[in-house]
């Protein structure tokens, strides 16, 4: 008993969610196995999520499951999107220690020991990483991507780090703690910032994918800021109400300084284009707080209908039980 105590080694799962990564995939598994086979004292599972791809990932994948027993995968039935995909590899994850890392090595594997040490060794729950520089990346996305932290910064309680990536190690605890948030809409680098724990950040350069092409367009990244304003704060709903009783006011004032136009100097109301302008205004003001309203409705909506936040196609065990039938 003591004995086998003494010997079990920590066991790290590292997860990979991947879409359409058929090239990226063998060069992920060979850096990251580089790295596990520098660290002896532990033991590793690479969880691949293949989310939902229209190339030869799930190829890939069987492959190295057939390979090396450390591989596990699971397959969607087809693409839900990087978050549900996090969520699929952490919820499988069996490990003390768990990662998410990008398929592209955009994610540093040579971390992984610092990562492992600090959460074993430091008072730290989880290791983050955050880009120093977003070099390589085009202007335009970085212009936007500065934008957008500093707006949810200021109307969301939940602190998002500028740069931050999806990358960390956590303990069990703090995976569990992120699981225990079963949100239909995720969007887990708040997640993260909102479940706390204690959380030490590591700083390093862009790195530009090893092959492939990056799976977000700005529209799909434009998309999913708006998702995630809507999951942190409820600021946009404050706003539209806001503005209503603005202009409301500014009604009212106006409405009574007409009333005393009229009835101490007779002048009759002039100026169509001036109305005009006010009710387009005003019209315009309604149905945007009203586009603001259906967004949290939507959210809403989507939440109550408690739909499952990812569907499963093939596991490794699939194919286990494909290679006993032979
Ligand atoms: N990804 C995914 N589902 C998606 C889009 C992306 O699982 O719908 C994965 C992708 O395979 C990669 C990671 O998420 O491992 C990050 O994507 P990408 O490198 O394209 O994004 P970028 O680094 O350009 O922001
Ligand atoms: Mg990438």
């Amino acid at each position: 008993m003591n004995l086998s105590e003494k010997t079990k080694k920590d066991l790290i799962s590292i997860v990979v969610p991947c879409y359409n990564e058929a090239e990226t995939v063998p060069h992920f598994y060979n850096e990251i196995t580089k790295v596990a086979a520098e660290m002896d004292s532990v033991e590793f599972e690479f969880i691949f999520v293949d989310d939902g791809s229209k190339d030869k990932t799930v190829e890939k994948l069987r492959d190295l499951a057939k390979q090396d027993k450390r591989v596990r995968y699971i397959s969607f039935s087809r693409n839900f999107g990087k978050e549900p995909a996090m969520y699929a590899g952490l919820k499988e994850s069996r490990g003390g220690f768990v990662a998410i890392m990008d398929a592209d090595l955009q994610d540093p594997p040579a971390l992984i020991p610092e990562m492992y040490n600090s959460v074993k060794n430091e008072d730290f729950d989880s290791v983050a990483t955050r880009r120093s520089t977003r070099k390589g990346e085009p202007p335009i996305r970085s212009f936007f991507a500065r934008i957008f932290y500093k707006i949810i910064n200021r109307i969301s309680d939940t602190e998002m780090v500028e740069g931050a990536r999806d990358f960390r190690m956590m303990n069990r605890k703090m995976t569990d703690a992120v699981l225990s948030l079963e949100e239909y809409n995720r969007f887990t680098k708040g997640i993260f910032s909102w479940v706390g724990y204690k959380t030490k950040w590591l700083e390093y350069e862009n790195i530009e994918r090893v092959a492939g092409t990056t799976k977000f367009n700005f529209w799909k990244l434009f998309k999913y800021s708006l998702e995630c304003i809507i999951a942190f704060s409820t600021a946009p709903l404050v706003l539209a109400s806001f503005i209503g009783i603005l202009f409301t006011a500014i009604a009212f004032i106006s409405i009574i300084a007409l009333i005393i136009r009229e009835l101490v100097w007779e002048v009759s109301a002039a100026g169509w284009p001036s109305t005009m302008v006010v009710i387009l205004l005003i019209g315009g003001i309604q149905i945007f707080s009203i586009g603001i309203l259906g967004q949290y409705l939507s959210k809403t909506y989507l939440e109550t209908k408690k739909r499952p936040i990812y569907l499963v196609r093939e596991t490794e065990e699939d194919i286990k039980n494909d290679t006993g039938k032979e």
